[in-house]
Formats: C-alpha cells, sequence, structure tokens
C-alpha cells in the first residue's frame, strides 16, 4: 500500500530516468510521498525512450539524471527534442551547478521546458518547490513559442494604416530605484489593437515596420504620445523620466536629432530627463552617420541606453566608442539568476564593468523575490519587471504610482 500522501501536488503522472538504483528508489519514493500516482521508471535513456514509446500519454514530468552510462540525460534531452516530446523536465545531477545551469539553457533552447535544474542529492522541498511550478511551465515558453508560430503574418498594408489613424498605443512601465523602492521612470511600450486580430505585441510588428520602411512613422507615433504623456505628468507634478526604443534603423538619418529636439520643445520637456534605449545587438555596425547621430543626441542632453545588454556582442571598444549614459542587462541574465550561478556571475560582472564606466545600470525582468534581492544586493541602480508591474495604459499609471507609495510608506521602506 502506497503512505499516505502529506502534501500533493497537480502532477499525476511522472518519469524517472535514473542508472543508480538506489537513487531511484528513493526519488520514487519523494514522488509517492508528494502523492504522484503513476510513476515510471527507467534505468537509462535508451529505456526511457523506448518506455514512452509504448505509453499512450506521455507523463506529466520526467525527472532526469545527467550522467548515465550509455545514453546520458544531455542526449536523452536531445532525442525528446527529435521526437517532438516536449515533456516538462527536472534535471538533477551531482556535478557542479553551472553544468546542470548548462544543461537547463540547452532544453529550454530546444524548446523543452524545464521545472528546475536540481543538485543531488534530491531532497522533499526542492522537489515539492519545482513540481508545483508544473501547471504555469506546460503553458510556458515553448506554448508560448508554438502559438505565436501559429498566428497569421502582420499585413504592411494594415500595420501602416494602424500607425496613421493612432492604433498604435503606448503603454508604460515603471522603473524603480532599487534601494528606495520608489518609481524614478517609465518605459513607453508600443501597443497594437488589431479591430479583428485583438492586441499584437511590438515583438510581432516592430520588426516589420523596420523591414518595411514604417519604423520611422511607427517611432514619431510613439514619441508625439509619450512626450504628450509626460508633459502632463509633468504639469500634474509627476516628475518621471521616460525612456523610449530607439531602432537603429532611425540612426542612419541625421534628420532624427532635429526631429527629436524640436518635438521635445514643443512639448517643453528636458532631454536629461528622456532616455533613449537602444539594442545592443544593432551596435555591432553602428557606424559613420550612427556614431554622428549618438553623439549629436547626446550633446543634446538625451540620454542613452545600451538595451538587452549580454545579448549582443557588444566589445568593450564599442561601449567605450559610444557616449551611453546606461547598460539595461537583459532579462536573460536577470531572470533566475538567484538560482544559478552561471547567471549570477554575468549579471555581476556587468554590474562591475557598468560602474566602473560610470554608467547607470538598469536590472529588467525581475520576476521573483529572490532575483529583487540579488539585483538590489548586487549594486544595480534601478530595476524593471513583472514583479513591480507589466506595461500598463497611461490613464492607469498615476493611481497605479500612488498605490505603490502607499505600499511602501506602510513598509518604511521611503522616507
Ligand atoms: P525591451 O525594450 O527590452 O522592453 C522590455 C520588454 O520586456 C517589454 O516587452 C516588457 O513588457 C517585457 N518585460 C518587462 N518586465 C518583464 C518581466 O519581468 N518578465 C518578462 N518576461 N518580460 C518583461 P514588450 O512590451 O513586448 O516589448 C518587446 C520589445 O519590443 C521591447 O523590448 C523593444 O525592444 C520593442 N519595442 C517596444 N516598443 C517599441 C517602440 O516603440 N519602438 C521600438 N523600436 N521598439 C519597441
Ligand atoms: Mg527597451
Ligand atoms: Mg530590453
Amino acid at each position: 500500500m502506497l503512505p499516505p500522501a502529506s502534501s500533493s501536488v497537480a502532477v499525476a503522472s511522472l518519469l524517472v530516468v535514473d542508472d543508480n538504483i538506489v537513487q531511484r528508489i528513493q526519488v520514487v519514493a519523494l514522488c509517492r510521498e508528494l502523492g504522484i500516482d503513476m510513476i515510471y521508471e527507467a534505468g537509462s535513456g535508451a529505456e526511457a525512450l523506448e518506455l514512452l514509446s509504448l505509453l499512450v500519454l506521455p507523463p506529466d514530468v520526467a525527472i532526469v539524471d545527467l550522467e548515465m552510462p550509455g545514453m546520458d540525460g544531455i542526449e536523452l534531452i536531445e532525442r525528446l527534442h527529435e521526437r517532438k516530446l516536449a515533456i516538462p523536465l527536472i534535471v538533477v545531477s551531482g556535478r557542479e551547478a553551472v553544468l546542470i545551469d548548462t544543461v537547463e539553457t540547452m532544453a529550454r533552447n530546444l524548446g523543452i521546458p524545464v521545472m528546475a535544474g536540481i543538485r543531488k542529492p534530491l531532497r522533499r522541498e526542492s522537489l515539492a518547490a519545482a513540481l508545483e511550478g508544473w501547471d504555469r511551465e506546460r503553458a510556458g515558453p515553448a506554448t508560448a513559442a508554438a502559438d505565436r508560430a501559429a498566428l497569421p503574418p502582420i499585413d504592411p498594408g494594415e500595420l501602416a494604416a494602424a500607425i496613421a489613424s493612432g492604433e498604435i498605443a503606448v503603454h508604460y512601465q515603471p522603473k524603480v530605484d532599487m534601494a528606495r523602492g520608489d518609481v524614478c521612470g517609465v518605459e513607453a511600450l508600443a501597443r497594437w489593437t488589431h479591430p479583428r486580430l485583438g492586441p499584437i505585441g511590438p515583438d510581432r510588428f516592430i520588426q516589420v515596420a523596420e523591414e518595411q520602411g514604417l519604423i520611422h512613422a511607427l517611432t514619431m507615433a510613439v514619441l508625439r504620445q509619450a512626450f504628450g504623456d509626460a508633459a502632463r505628468w509633468r504639469a500634474g507634478g509627476l516628475h518621471l523620466s521616460l525612456a523610449v526604443n530607439l531602432s537603429p534603423r532611425l540612426l542612419d538619418d541625421p534628420s532624427i536629432v532635429r526631429e527629436l529636439s524640436q518635438l521635445l520643445e514643443e512639448h517643453g520637456l528636458d532631454a536629461r530627463r528622456v532616455v533613449l534605449e537602444i539594442t545592443e545587438n544593432s551596435l555591432v555596425d553602428c557606424m559613420g552617420v550612427a556614431l554622428g547621430v549618438l553623439a549629436r543626441l547626446r550633446l543634446k542632453g538625451f540620454r542613452l541606453s545600451i538595451d538587452d545588454y549580454g545579448t549582443g556582442f557588444s566589445s568593450m571598444q564599442q561601449l567605450a566608442r559610444i557616449p551611453f549614459t546606461e547598460l539595461k542587462i537583459d532579462r536573460a541574465f536577470v531572470h533566475g539568476a538567484a538560482q544559478r550561478t552561471n547567471l549570477r556571475v554575468i549579471l555581476q560582472s556587468a554590474l562591475d564593468m557598468s560602474r566602473q564606466l560610470g554608467l547607470v545600470t538598469v536590472a529588467e525582468g525581475i520576476e521573483t523575490l529572490p532575483d529583487w534581492q540579488l539585483v538590489r544586493d548586487s549594486g544595480c541602480g534601478i530595476g524593471q519587471g513583472f514583479l513591480v508591474a507589466k506595461a500598463m495604459p497611461v490613464d492607469e499609471l498615476p493611481r497605479w504610482i500612488e498605490a505603490h507609495e502607499a505600499r511602501l510608506r506602510e513598509l518604511g521602506t521611503s522616507e
């Protein structure tokens, strides 16, 4: 008879792949304690694949040991990918944490969800914590990517019409001072609500705008709204810095400097309160005209930020060559950094370098309290992420800020 489950998880079936029989029995016992009914076992990668080929329904989760004779855990993950079996995984190993991190990243890049990477011995608490995230993982990135691929392509004509008719709205995501917790600025993010297709994210339409020669019109539409909103906030006594994303394609034409300055003047704003975020990826071929444009924007007082830092190929030379004032660390190095050594090391070295260059540092994609604490304790100045708030429509922002400040006062973290 099974021992009674002292707490149970939503997972109904699970596969344990481990060549060590003693450890496998221990894991199976832990899973039973957690109330999982259907537990399959395999002593090697090959055995696991054979078993999976016989099952009508794949298990909800697989716990995979990395080191096994014959087909190891890494090869098993590759084979699962080949067979399009995106079973959520828990990767376990007695080896160093960085190695487990690497395999986790590899699996995710292959579209296989990873619920956790755990160093052996596997304990009840860490297994329970990993299994609790199962529902979320099931609906997670692999599904989202598949959903995106299934979406209809963007019609450039419709996008052009949407820009002209004001269908592109600007939402604002708060940026907070990590030490004090108060809101110091917002990032303007474009949002398109298509009359038939509903909301379409910028990840889908910015690239189309760039390729179809619509990015200038789109950016001006975003800037006009954002500068107008910032002017109204200022008039109402709300002083926020405003970050806007600037496509590198716009840096090829020197007239952008004049257009930006004119727009700023029309709204009576101060360039020093405006941060222009430029993605790091695009900086690789940032030469000649673009460098001149960036230098002149800086002369006018605009702040310049390297967006998504760490995902592109910026060399130290580029960092030194372009007059940036801010480094914005990509969420790939922030999300999960509290648990993963290699991310933490990269994050810390980016922060150290930024400090030495005298730049403001922003960490994006902070979703959990441990990541928030890590980023704060590592000396990052500004944070942004779903833990604080998602991007919101303009009319929600003042109310959100008020509530946020009230919360801070209650917690006694702000003067
Ligand atoms: P970005 O500039 O790096 O903006 C941050 C993105 O990360 C936003 O996605 C934001 O909603 C998302 N984000 C913020 N916090 C979190 C978090 O904690 N977790 C996760 N998973 N995501 C978080 P969004 O709004 O979908 O924008 C995607 C990208 O589209 C932006 O990335 C930016 O590169 C581009 N973009 C957006 N608006 C514009 C625009 O007006 N002009 C240009 N050129 N690009 C834009
Ligand atoms: Mg940005
Ligand atoms: Mg970014």
